[in-house]
């Protein structure tokens, strides 16, 4: 059996084990509680939430310890205010008593073990269940089909390396047919290759873009580069803290939308943006509690969760930070029929943040560059509050009015008290996989 084949096998085995029969069902419970209004929601949740608890009580030994602990009883929990009567936790928490939130009632073999990012702190380790998988993948799928996307063709650019590293012709690409999705090395997505890059998609004909916004970034740039002309249905973009300015790039060069999406490796929140451009917290995955930060006018997401049996987070701090529009409490109807709360803007997980002398965090750093000349790629590495080294990669002909302008920008768009160094180099260091990072913090997250 060839390498190809071997790998179809697994894409469609894959596609039945996310997509299966509970994926249906879910189908059609997210296509009714996406228009729910607030009042049916909470009932939707604490029905969900009451029957969490109860399994946690039974099942979990952390949980069953911290009730008797603090003498609460499962029928205690019933509504959301009751939620409060529980500590908040986190990835110290977590991953400091890990086989304590693992269900007794689990069964190993359909679990799915995902990692948070390693590249500050320690990496994290969270469990699903078989159930969850499939609830995950069907909340994401009502997004794609209210953007139109009814299983069409597509590309994926997500970071993966995909093909060998070692390899310097194409393809840098592999099929997979049960997704109908070209899954394209980021890798190896570099000038060079760019225009092969270019005539495989105009070959291959997709209708979609699925990406991080870093890398929807360049290859938006690859293609204005050559002057290739190219329209995507929508693109779809996650992982990463999508800035404006990106936003407006990729969407002018492929004369399409962009459908943001934030998750995080815990699964205890998600933030979806519907087909009116408005960024909804999917009220129906999990309970999101808004924890307001320092007087910022940010909120940090805390979330609860509902369908994932086997390592069940309640309130959960994520320690990704929000804008809100409008009140915390406020649930109006948006023109896409969901009542679900609006958020204004997603804030970069904390490893992506700027620490600013004042104590803010700054994740919007990739307009900074914009309209300095001869500069290639920059990335903002911080070891000290208050300080940054922007690591520059030039063109050879970076002038000293190219670094006062830049040195500018970073001041005006981050504090004016802030420390800039600019240090031009010879290469970015990618991060896992082959991954753009916009932003290096050694500091310690200022919350713990
Ligand atoms: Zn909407």
């Amino acid at each position: 059996m060839g390498m190809t084949s071997f790998f179809e096998i697994q894409c469609w085995l894959r596609k039945l084990y996310r997509r299966g029969t509970r994926f249906q069902q879910y189908v059609k419970v997210l296509a009714d509680t996406h228009d729910l209004d607030s009042a049916g929601l909470r009932v939707y949740q604490e029905k969900l939430l009451h029957k969490m608890v109860r399994h946690c009580n039974k099942n979990v030994p952390y949980y069953r310890d911290l009730f008797r602990e603090l003498k609460i009883r499962p029928d205690d929990i019933r509504t959301l205010q009751d939620l409060s009567k529980l500590p908040l936790i986190d990835k110290k928490t977590v991953q400091g008593n890990l086989d304590r939130f693992i269900s007794r009632r689990h069964y190993n073999f359909l679990c799915n073990v995902g990692s948070t990012s390693g590249s500050t702190g320690t990496p994290g380790k969270f469990i699903r269940d078989f159930d969850a998988i499939n609830f995950e993948h069907a909340v994401v799928w009502r997004q794609w089909q209210n953007a139109g996307d009814s299983g069409k063709k597509r590309i994926s650019l997500r970071g993966d390396i995909i093909v060998p590293s070692s390899q310097n012709e194409p393809p840098f690409w592999r099929y997979n047919p049960a997704n109908r999705e070209l899954q394209m090395s980021s890798y190896h997505l570099s000038l060079d290759n760019s225009i092969h890059y270019i005539r495989k998609i105009q070959d291959f004909q997709p209708k979609i873009l699925y990406c991080g916004p870093s890398m929807g970034h360049v290859l938006a740039k690859f293609f204005r580069h050559h002057g290739v002309n190219y329209r995507f249905d929508a693109v779809f973009t996650s992982s990463e803290s999508l800035e404006p300015e990106i936003r407006d790039y990729i969407e002018a060069v492929f004369q399409t939308r962009i459908y943001d999406w934030y998750g995080q490796a815990e699964r205890v929140a998600a933030i979806g943006q519907c087909q009116h451009h408005q960024y909804h917290i999917q009220e129906d995955y999990s309970i999101v509690e808004l924890l307001p930060n320092r007087g910022d006018g940010t909120y940090e997401l805390v979330g609860s969760q509902l369908h994932n049996y086997v390592m069940p987070l309640l309130r959960y701090r994520t320690q990704d930070f929000i804008y809100l529009k409008g009140d915390p409490a406020e649930f109006t109807r948006c023109a896409c029929g969901s009542y679900f709360r609006k958020v204004e803007k997603i804030l970069g997980r904390s490893y992506g943040y700027l620490l600013t002398p004042e104590g803010y965090h700054i994740a919007i750093t990739a307009h900074i560059p914009v309209g300095v000349d001869n500069v290639i790629e920059t990335q903002f590495y911080q070891e000290k509050q208050g300080e940054v080294v922007l690591k520059v990669l030039t063109n050879g002909s970076f002038s000293e009015v190219d670094r006062e302008r830049l040195v500018l920008n970073t001041l005006k768009h981050t504090s004016p008290h802030m420390k800039v160094l600019v240090q031009e180099v010879s290469e970015i260091e990618r991060g896992p996989n082959g991954k753009f990072i916009n932003i290096v913090s050694n500091i310690k997250n200022s919350l713990n």
